[in-house]
């Protein structure tokens, strides 16, 4: 990667650094230079700023992912999640901090910056976002949404299991 383009990508990857269309308020992450929320994407040229994420969301769905990608091997099994924002963009990421039968639809969590992979043997280290839980997790989060249906074995397991 260019040193120019290390940092043209640096402050989205480090800091989430979306942008906003002060036309309609929608935000966009990665962020976007006309905003497709506007009937004609002309009303939002000039209307762009930049917007920084709060980095805190909930969990839509997740995967427990055994088959790792490239550089993620040391991580198996991890927990993968699509998180919604407060601020709106649903980001796909890492959750850590937790075990896989922590993870559950609704599970409050936070953006926080890792390391993400190592790349070959030369060892290029890449970081990014991943998300951890906001709270302690003393209590399974409840399952929440359409997608919670998909939560009840999980939970009966779980009932199952001694004290
Ligand atoms: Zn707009």
């Amino acid at each position: 990667m260019s040193i120019a383009r290390f940092w043209r990508e640096t402050p989205r990857r480090y800091n989430l650094g979306g942008s906003k269309c002060t036309n309609c308020g929608t935000v966009y992450f990665p962020p976007r230079t006309v905003c497709p929320e506007c009937t004609s994407h002309r009303q939002s040229i000039g209307k762009m700023v930049p917007f920084q994420l709060s980095g805190d969301g909930e969990v839509l769905s997740f995967t427990v992912v055994h088959e790792p990608a490239e550089g993620f091997e040391m991580q198996v099994p991890y927990v993968l999640a699509l998180v919604k924002t407060r601020e709106g963009p649903v980001l796909t990421g890492q959750v850590v901090d937790i075990s896989t039968d922590e993870a559950g639809i609704g599970l409050k969590v936070h953006a926080t910056f890792r390391k993400l992979r190592e790349e070959g043997r030369a060892g290029v280290i890449h970081y990014g976002y991943k998300f951890a839980p906001t709270e302690e997790l003393e209590t399974a989060p409840v399952p929440r949404g359409p997608a919670a249906a998909a939560r009840t074995e999980d939970v009966t397991a779980r009932d199952r299991a001694p004290a």
